[in-house]
Parts: structure tokens; C-alpha cells; sequence
């Protein structure tokens, strides 16, 4: 059965998308089967996904709108060997039309009951906000994953996410848990940057992965050519992050049903 993950932060441009793609990417690499379900009307995971979100013949907003099957949303055909589900700015306008529907924030949560045995993992690109797009994101997820950036206020920007992943929680969702906090974009050069790891460890613990995402521009690049950084440039520092994140996150998950099987 699946696991749900949806990635998330309020905060604009902190790795959200780049994170989608890439760990995507490169579990399905590791022959698991991945779901990414691209729930910013910017479509970015679509395009970095390589697949062009102004030719989709179906979107998100089908999804949770339109009560289309995912099956009949469904884009098999991607750069990253996973399969998605494509925003484009269609979805600007499920937010409005959302309200009114029954059942508003449990629309995907719903639309993805019946398909959480064809997946291994199920990732849910969030937008940087925290509207009723993030509130079906966090109701339909089993975890979240933050990526964040070690800068000043980080931390504040954090605790503010994390109090409001335990209201929607108590909400929406009381089984929500944090999956992991991903450090991005940094630079293990830089104090500020070494300072707030160490405090974000201290706050956090072993939430915090181990992997850090480096500072590459090669990530930033390969979107461009619509295409997770492991299939545009496979020695990159970005790519071996991103693989290395995979690995930790699989191996994570093996301890976890290691210690479930011996505390029966
Ligand atoms: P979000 O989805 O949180 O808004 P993105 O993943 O789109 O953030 O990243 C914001 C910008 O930073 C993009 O242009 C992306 O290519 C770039 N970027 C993301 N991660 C890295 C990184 N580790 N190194 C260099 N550039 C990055
Ligand atoms: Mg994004």
C-alpha cells in the first residue's frame, strides 16, 4: 500500500517542486512504483516532469472537481519514470469551486482510496500556500515532508508550518505525521547556514535527514530540458542527493516495519 507524502511549506521557492521531481524520480529508479500528484496551478512538476501543461488533456482540477477517476487523469508517460497527475492553471479555479462541493477537504483524499495498492509511494506537490488545495493535500496525506532553506527566521517560518500541520491534523486528519525535513539549497560554507542546521537538529531531531540537497545549478537547469537532474546530469551533486535522500528514506521506512513487526 501507498505511502502518501505530500511536500509542503508555505514558503515560495524553498525546494518544494525541485524535491517532487527528484526523489520521485529516483525511487522510481529504484524500481518502486511512484505516484506525483502536481497540486500548484503553476504546473512546475508537470513541465519538470516533461510533460507540457498546456497539452494536458485532464488535470488535478478533473480530480477533485469533476470526480474523474485517476485513472482517466493519469499521465504514464513521463521523463522520470513515474506516473502524474498535471496541474496548469486550470487549477486556480478549484479552489473557488472546492468550496462549495460537499466533502471539500476530502476530495483527494477520496479520489485516491481506490488506487493506494498500485503505488508505492504517492507524492503531493504543494502549493505555497496554505489554501484548500494544502488542506486536501494534508487531509489525503500519511506524512509530510518540508524542505526548508537554513537562513534566518527559518525556524519561526517552521514552528509556524508545524503548528498548523497539528491544527489541520486535529482537523482533518489526526493519524498527519511529519515524514522528514529536507535542508535545501545549502551551503555548508556559509555560518548562518551551519548555525541554523544545528538548531534545526536540536529542535527536530532525527526528523531532519541526514541527506542535505546542495546548492547545484544543475537542479535548477534540468527543468528546463523536462527532466529530473538524474536523466540530464547523472554526476551532478544535485542528482547524488537526491538518490542518496531515496536511500535514506527507504531504508527509514524498512526500520519502521522492522520495529512494528517486533513490537507485536
Ligand atoms: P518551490 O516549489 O518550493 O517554490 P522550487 O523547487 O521551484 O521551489 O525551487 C525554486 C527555485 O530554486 C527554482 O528555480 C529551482 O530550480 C531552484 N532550486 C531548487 N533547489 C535548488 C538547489 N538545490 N540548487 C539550486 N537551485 C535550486
Ligand atoms: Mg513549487
Amino acid at each position: 500500500m501507498a505511502k502518501v507524502i505530500a511536500i509542503a511549506n508555505q514558503k515560495g521557492g524553498v525546494g518544494k517542486t525541485t524535491t517532487a521531481v527528484n526523489l520521485a524520480a529516483s525511487l522510481a529508479a529504484t524500481k518502486r512504483k511512484v505516484l506525483l500528484i502536481d497540486l500548484d496551478p503553476q504546473g512546475n512538476a508537470t513541465m519538470g516532469s516533461g510533460v507540457d501543461k498546456y497539452e494536458l488533456p485532464a488535470t488535478a482540477y478533473d480530480l477533485l472537481v469533476d470526480d474523474k477517476p485517476l485513472l482517466e487523469v493519469l499521465v504514464k508517460d513521463t521523463s522520470g519514470g513515474y506516473h502524474l497527475v498535471g496541474a496548469n492553471a486550470d487549477l486556480t479555479a478549484a479552489e473557488v469551486r472546492l468550496m462549495n462541493l460537499f466533502a471539500r477537504e476530502l476530495r483527494l483524499r477520496n479520489a485516491l482510496k481506490e488506487y493506494r495498492n498500485s503505488y508505492d509511494f504517492i507524492f503531493i506537490d504543494c502549493p505555497p500556500s496554505l489554501n484548500m488545495l494544502t488542506v486536501n493535500a494534508m487531509a489525503a496525506a500519511d506524512t509530510v515532508l518540508v524542505p526548508m532553506q537554513c537562513e534566518y527566521f527559518a525556524l519561526e517560518g517552521l514552528t509556524a508550518l508545524v503548528e498548523t500541520i497539528n491544527q489541520l491534523a486535529a482537523a482533518v486528519n489526526p493519524e498527519l505525521k511529519i515524514e522528514g525535513i529536507l535542508r535545501t539549497m545549502y551551503d555548508p560554507r556559509n555560518r548562518l547556514a551551519n548555525d541554523v542546521s544545528e538548531q534545526l537538529k536540536q529542535h527536530f531531531g532525527d526528523k531532519v535527514y541526514r541527506a542535505v540537497i546542495p546548492r547545484n545549478v544543475r537542479l535548477a537547469e534540468a527543468p528546463s530540458f523536462g527532466a529530473p537532474v538524474m536523466y540530464y546530469d547523472k554526476s551532478s551533486t544535485g542528482a547524488k542527493a537526491y538518490l542518496a535522500l531515496a536511500g535514506e528514506m527507504l531504508r527509514r521506512a524498512d526500520k519502521r516495519t522492522v520495529t512494528a513487526a517486533t513490537s507485536v
